[in-house]
């Protein structure tokens, strides 16, 4: 199995060859050809195994296709086209990091937002223009509310580590950044485990979701 044959365009192959990545994870296998046809995903898998890129890969592709069909827009006027909403700082930087290794070939922006920091860089950052967005739930609904940040143009939204958002209490957060997203969307779940509460999550969440399990 190569990523080519799962569909990935060039940008993304000459990326990931410079990352080194020679074979696709088995949730890479599995999740990439689901997320290129649009399609909802309920993903049990854990930190390791290769989730981020299962999700950054397709999410890239499909942003980068769409622009190139409708052409880029000045920067500075791009609005949030993809969220990726984590439980913790650090995940975050690292989501952050697997975007910009994956997406080099790309003409698309991303920008990470955490709290605990101050929010002023994070602001700054939001005025030029941000494609994909991924933050973790406090600081989210701290900038929406001060409008610094609109979720009405969004396509797609990932919820990675589903089940240590609800652990870390953000269960109240979550379902108040679900009010703000479009109806019309594309959802990507991620979870290490899918107890009740969970599951539950996930079926407000996804649309006749394509199931993972790795
Ligand atoms: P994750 O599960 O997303 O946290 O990824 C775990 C680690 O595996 C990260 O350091 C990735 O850079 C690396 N990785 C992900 N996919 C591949 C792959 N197909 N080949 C080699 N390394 C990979």
């Amino acid at each position: 199995m190569s990523f080519e044959k799962l569909g990935l365009i060039a940008p993304l192959l000459n990326a990931l060859e410079s990352e080194g990545y020679t074979t696709p994870t088995p949730i890479q296998q599995q999740a990439i050809p689901i997320v290129l046809e649009q399609r909802d995903l309920l993903g049990c898998a854990q930190t390791g195994t290769g989730k981020t890129a299962a999700f950054a890969l397709p999410l890239l592709q499909l942003l980068h296709t769409h622009q190139q069909s409708q052409g880029a827009q000045p920067r500075a006027q791009r609005n949030i086209k993809a969220l990726v909403l984590t439980p913790t700082r650090e995940l975050a930087i690292q989501i952050g990091e697997s975007f910009a290794a994956y997406g080099k070939n790309m003409d698309l922006r991303h920008l990470v937002i955490f709290g605990g920091v101050s929010q002023h860089p994070q602001t700054l950052a939001l005025k030029k223009g941000v494609d994909i967005l991924i933050a973790t739930p406090g600081r989210l609904l701290d900038l929406i509310q001060q409008r610094f940040i609109s979720l009405q143009q969004l396509k797609f939204f990932v919820l990675d580590e589903a089940d240590r958002m609800l652990d870390m209490g953000f269960v109240h957060d979550v379902k108040r950044i679900l009010t703000l997203l479009p109806a019309q969307r594309q959802s990507l779940f991620f979870s290490a485990t899918m107890p009740p509460e969970i599951q539950k999550l996930a079926n407000a969440i996804l649309n006749n979701p394509a199931k993972v399990e790795v």
